[in-house]
C-alpha cells in the first residue's frame, strides 16, 4: 500500500521542542478580521516561545476556493507582518502546504483507515440518513449518524455495491468519552452520543476537511492548535481520529487545542465573514497601520495589562500566553480599534508617518491634479497632520486646499461659517493678513485675533470663516499652519474669492 506519496513519518521530536502552531485558512472570500485574529494569536505564541509558525492553505474545496483569496490571504499576511517560517512560496520540510497538491497522501491515510478496520464505507443515502435522523429526533434520540454500515456483511456489501450505490467513507468513532484539556477553556468532556461516526471522504473520492485538516496537523508534527471557538465540535471527533493515526505510526501525540472566543459584531451578534466591518481591506483602506490593527485585534480574548492597551507587536510577543486568553466572547468596538490606530500614528516618526501617508495622497484617493502635489509643503504640513488623525485615509481631505486651484466647495461647512457679518470680518482680516509678516504662524493668528477685536468677536468664531475661505470646511488642520504652508498670496486670493462669492 506504501508508495513514493505515502506520508513520512517523522522523526521524534526531542523532548522539550519548540511548539509547532499552524494557521491553515480556507482560500475563500475577502480575509476578515476573525481570521487575523486567529493568525495573530498563533504567530504571537509561535515567536513568544521560539516556535514554528505552519501556514497552511486548505483548498480542497475546488468550488469555494479561489487563486484569487489566496494571493489575498499572503497579502494581506504579508502587510500585517505575520510571516511565517513554513507555507506557501517559503517551503519547509513539511511541502508542499497546500492541501490540493497533497491529495495522494490523503487517499493513502484514507486506505489505511479502511485496512485498519478504522474506518468503514457507508452506503446510506442521504434520503434515507434524513428519514433515520428525522425518526430518531422525534423519538428523542441523538440525532447522528446511526452506525448502520459499521458492521456490514460481506453479502450486504455486495448487495448495495451490485445495486451501484455510491459509498462515502465513513471514521468509526470509538465508543468512549472523549475528554481533552483546552488551553483556553479548561477540561472539556463529550460522551460518544455526541461522537458520532462521520464522513472522511465523499463518494467521488474527495477528502472532506475532517479528514485533511487532522491528518496535516498529524503530519506537519502540530503541537498547539488555536483556532477559533465554531470549531470546537469538531475537535473530540479529531482526536478519535488522531489515535487512529497514532495507532498507524502516522502521528505522535495529540496536539493541545485551545479555542478561541468568538468575536460579536453589532447588536451582539456574532460578526459574520460576510459582514462588511469584518473584512480586513475596509481596515486597509481606510489607513489603519498594521501594528495598530494587530494591538486591536490581540484585546480581543486577550489583554496586555490592566492598566495598558496600547502597545508594540514587539511587547505583544514578549508577553503573550494563551493561558490569558479569556473564553468569554469579545466585543469589536470600532470606536477602540480607531483610538488605538490614532495611538500607533502617534508613535511613528515623522519620516515613517510621511511615507505611510503616501497611498492616500495619490489616485484614486487624491481629489487634485497629480502634478499639483507638492512635496515641500506636504512635508511641512505633515507634523501637524499626525497628530490629529485617527486613520490615515483621513489625510487626504486634510491636505487637500494644498494641493488645489481653489478649496473644495462643501456647502455644509459654507453655510455654517458665512452666516451674516462675515463679509465683514473677511475683509478685515484680509486687510491685516495682508499687513502681517508671513515668518511662522504666530503673526497670522495675531492678525486674524485683530479682525476679530474690530467686530466683537472671539478668536474662535474669527477663524471660521477665514478657515472655510481658504481650506473649503470647518474643521481641519491648525488654521495659521496651515495658512503659512499655502503661503501669503494664495490664502489672499482665496479670501478675495470667497468676498466676491458673499458679494463684496
Ligand atoms: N480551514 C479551516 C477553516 O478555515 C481551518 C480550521 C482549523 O483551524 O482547524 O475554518
Ligand atoms: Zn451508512
Amino acid at each position: 500500500m506504501a508508495n513514493a506519496n505515502s506520508p513520512k513519518l517523522p522523526a521524534p521530536r526531542e523532548q522539550g521542542a519548540p511548539p509547532r502552531v499552524r494557521f491553515c485558512p480556507s482560500p475563500t472570500g475577502n480575509p476578515h478580521v476573525g481570521l487575523v485574529r486567529t493568525a495573530l494569536f498563533n504567530w504571537a505564541f509561535a515567536r513568544h516561545s521560539g516556535g514554528t509558525m505552519v501556514f497552511r492553505i486548505e483548498d480542497t474545496d475546488a468550488a469555494r476556493d479561489s487563486e484569487e483569496s489566496y494571493a489575498q490571504l499572503l497579502d494581506a499576511m504579508r502587510w500585517l507582518g505575520l510571516d511565517w517560517d513554513e507555507g506557501p512560496e517559503t517551503g519547509g520540510p513539511h511541502a508542499p502546504y497546500r492541501q490540493s497538491q497533497r491529495m495522494d497522501l490523503y487517499r493513502d491515510v484514507a486506505d489505511r483507515l479502511l485496512a485498519g478496520g478504522y474506518a468503514y464505507h457507508c452506503y446510506c443515502s442521504p434520503e434515507e440518513l434524513e428519514v433515520r435522523r428525522e425518526a430518531a429526533r422525534a423519538a428523542g434520540r441523538p440525532s447522528g449518524y446511526d452506525g448502520h454500515c459499521r458492521e456490514l456483511t460481506a453479502e450486504q456489501v455486495a448487495a448495495y455495491e451490485a445495486e451501484g450505490r455510491p459509498a462515502i467513507v465513513r471514521f468509526r468513532v470509538p465508543d468512549e468519552t472523549i475528554t481533552f484539556t483546552d488551553l483556553v477553556r479548561g477540561e472539556l468532556t463529550f460522551t460518544p452520543e455526541n461522537v458520532p461516526d462521520y464522513g472522511i471522504v465523499r463518494a467521488n473520492g474527495a477528502p472532506l476537511y475532517t479528514l485533511v485538516n487532522p491528518v496535516d496537523d498529524a503530519l506537519m508534527e502540530i503541537t498547539h492548535v488555536l483556532r477559533g471557538e465554531d470549531l470546537l465540535s469538531s475537535t473530540p471527533r479529531q482526536i478519535a481520529l488522531y489515535k487512529a493515526l497514532i495507532e498507524l505510526g502516522l502521528a505522535k501525540d495529540i496536539p493541545a487545542f485551545g479555542h478561541l472566543p468568538y468575536v460579536m459584531g453589532e447588536g451582539n451578534k456574532k460578526l459574520s465573514k460576510r459582514d462588511p466591518q469584518a473584512s480586513l481591506n475596509l481596515y486597509r483602506e481606510r489607513g489603519f497601520l498594521p501594528e495598530g490593527l494587530l494591538n486591536y485585534l490581540s484585546l480581543l480574548g486577550w489583554s496586555f495589562s490592566a492598566d495598558q492597551d496600547v502597545f508594540s507587536v514587539a511587547e505583544l510577543v514578549e508577553k503573550f500566553d494563551i493561558a490569558d486568553v479569556n473564553a468569554n466572547p469579545a466585543r469589536f468596538d470600532l470606536k477602540k480599534a480607531e483610538a488605538i490606530n490614532a495611538d500607533h500614528i502617534r508613535r511613528l516618526d515623522v519620516k515613517a508617518f510621511t511615507e505611510a501617508c503616501e497611498p492616500w495622497l495619490r489616485a484614486p484617493y487624491a481629489n487634485w491634479e497629480p502634478e499639483r502635489f507638492d512635496r515641500a509643503a506636504w512635508e511641512a504640513i505633515a507634523p501637524y497632520a499626525q497628530t490629529r488623525l485617527t486613520v490615515l485615509s483621513d489625510i487626504t481631505a486634510n491636505v487637500d486646499f494644498l494641493f488645489r486651484d481653489a478649496p473644495v466647495e462643501d456647502e455644509a461647512s459654507w453655510a455654517k461659517a458665512m452666516k451674516p457679518g462675515a463679509a465683514e470680518l473677511l475683509a478685515t482680516a484680509r486687510e491685516k493678513l495682508g499687513a502681517a509678516d508671513w515668518a511662522g504662524p504666530e503673526p497670522l493668528k495675531e492678525a486674524v485675533l485683530a479682525a476679530g477685536e474690530v467686530h466683537g468677536l472671539k478668536l474662535g468664531k474669527a477663524q471660521a470663516p477665514v478657515r472655510v475661505a481658504v481650506t473649503g470646511r470647518t474643521v481641519g488642520l491648525p488654521l495659521f499652519e496651515s495658512l503659512e504652508v499655502l503661503g501669503r498670496e494664495k490664502t489672499l486670493a482665496r479670501i478675495d474669492a470667497a468676498l466676491a462669492r458673499l458679494g463684496n
